[in-house]
């Protein structure tokens, strides 16, 4: 890890599930870069991200509307999102093999998102311990730039005030510190160090606006029950 066009992130999964992110070199279209990968696209299921909190237990493929994130147990199912600068966090029990992939922007971050994701997984018999969680690539600290508004709803470990008053608010340390409470331990919390707004090989938002390409990440079987 990584190739070229995309992050691996299949050390932190067991057995068979696959989590990738592709980059901005990728393929454009979310159908071809699944195939690409090695996933059966008509297994996709997508969430519609509307920058909520929701996230919704399902057991089939297809697109789903008001939620950022989905969970499910079914292994015809390969759980997709997009981002440019978000967080796509994606959760594995490695006991049972639930999953589950959110897209986490600030509102979702201060929303918790991550932890109504947790709740649905233990609401379906997840054991907190048993659970896995990375947080992909995203905006870093040094890079997400902030309101005073947006800042004041950050902890204040997770906020720092840069020069002429600008305030830098830090995602990945945002959703660790939400986890932690969660129960979930510091050996499940896995976070990328990469950052989408430096790291030219990634589509940000920040960095490129409206131009901006989005990254498709993925969880799921590769290459199986189609
Ligand atoms: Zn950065």
């Amino acid at each position: 890890m990584p190739t070229k066009e995309f992050f691996h992130f299949d050390h932190i999964m067991s057995s068979d599930i696959s989590a990738m992110m592709s980059t901005e070199n990728s393929l454009s279209s979310r159908n071809d870069t699944a195939e690409n990968l090695g996933y059966n696209k008509e297994s996709l299921a997508i969430p519609q991200q509307t920058h909520s909190t929701n996230v919704l237990f399902i057991n089939s493929s297809g697109e789903f509307e008001n939620c950022d994130g989905l969970i499910t147990d079914n292994p015809n199912i390969v759980l997709s999102l997009q981002t440019a600068d978000c967080i796509p966090i994606f959760l594995y029990d490695v006991a049972i093999g639930l999953r589950g992939l959110v897209h986490a922007g600030w509102r979702g971050v201060i929303g918790g998102i991550a932890c109504n994701a947790i709740e649905l997984m233990v609401n379906h018999q997840s054991i907190v311990e048993n659970i896995q969680v990375l947080l992909g690539p995203s905006i870093c600290k040094h890079c997400f730039e902030v309101g005073g508004e947006v800042a004041a709803k950050f902890d204040k470990n997770c906020v720092v005030m840069g020069k002429n008053k600008k305030y830098f608010a830090n995602l990945h340390a945002q959703v660790r510190l939400q986890l932690l409470k969660y129960q979930i331990t510091e050996n499940n919390i896995h976070m990328s160090n990469i950052c989408t707004f430096e790291n030219k090989g990634c589509c940000s938002y920040r960095r490129d606006g409206e131009n901006a390409g989005r990254m498709y990440s993925f969880l799921g079987v590769k290459n199986g029950f189609n």
